[in-house]
């Protein structure tokens, strides 16, 4: 982590409204975190505009959760990454285990998402994580592997030293289950290794954070481990003291 920026991530899911997110954005910026870390929050993209008015020229960076594969057209419903790019968006979850669950997003829909953001020069997030009963059956690090190299598959070596990664196991999101740091790490080593067979500089570069249940007492032994370079935080992104708290941590 020691080369690398930690990058504490909100991810708001479908929750806010106008007058709860600027009392959340108001008390975040209230806080003026004097932070190292880098700070974000990825919220519904009909949201955005919002943060851009709110967020700009702050030291709090913001995020889409999900963002289109194509980059105009007939794609009734979605938003593209220009789109996304013309609200001065940073960066955007891309593969979160939920949309992979009830939107059935393949390996290749989201390493083509991935590529998409970082034509409009929007870093994407890259989710991977197992399910408790891929871990149980030992294919965590199959799991995990398969699905960073889908991505990886897509992208020259410039662009993949720019993605960030989470690992986030489904078993452990939302659920207050948290990995281990211990088996946080080994996963991420993993991931780590599997990135340095392609590049070693991407490698180097790329940010690896862990989501699943990271709350304030759990935030510093996670983000000590040599491999984990920030976290993607859920429901405790939706409580300013509390994602002060990890931030603090960090
Ligand atoms: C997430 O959905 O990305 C997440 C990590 O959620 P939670 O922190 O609530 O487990």
């Amino acid at each position: 982590a020691q080369q690398r920026r930690t990058l504490i991530a909100g991810n708001w899911k479908m929750n806010g409204s106008l007058s709860a997110n600027s009392g959340l954005l108001g008390d975040l910026l209230a806080a003026s975190i004097e932070s190292a870390s880098e700070v974000l929050v990825c919220v519904p993209s009909v949201y955005l505009a919002q943060c851009d008015a709110l967020l700009a020229k702050t030291s709090i960076a913001f995020g889409a959760q999900d963002v289109s594969a194509h980059q105009s057209g007939a794609y009734t419903g979605e938003v593209s990454p220009a789109m996304l790019a013309d609200f001065s968006c940073k960066y955007v979850i891309v593969g979160h285990s939920e949309r992979r669950a009830y939107h059935h997003e393949s390996n290749e829909l989201v390493a083509q998402k991935s590529l998409q953001a970082l034509r409009s020069n929007i870093c994407p997030i890259v989710c991977v994580g197992e399910t408790l009963e891929q871990r149980e059956a030992g294919k965590t690090n199959e799991v995990v592997v398969t699905q960073l190299q889908a991505v990886m598959d897509v992208l020259d070596d410039g662009a993949l030293a720019r993605i960030v990664v989470a690992y986030e196991p489904v078993w452990a999101i939302g659920t207050g289950k948290t990995a281990t740091p211990e088996m946080a790490q080994e996963v991420h080593a993993v991931l780590r290794k599997t990135l340095a067979e392609r590049s070693a500089f991407a490698a180097e570069k790329v940010r690896i954070l862990y989501g699943g249940s990271m709350k304030p007492d759990n935030a510093k032994e996670l983000l000590v481990m040599p491999d984990i370079d920030g976290g993607l935080i859920g429901g405790a992104a939706l409580k300013a003291v509390d994602f002060l708290a990890i931030i603090a941590a960090a």
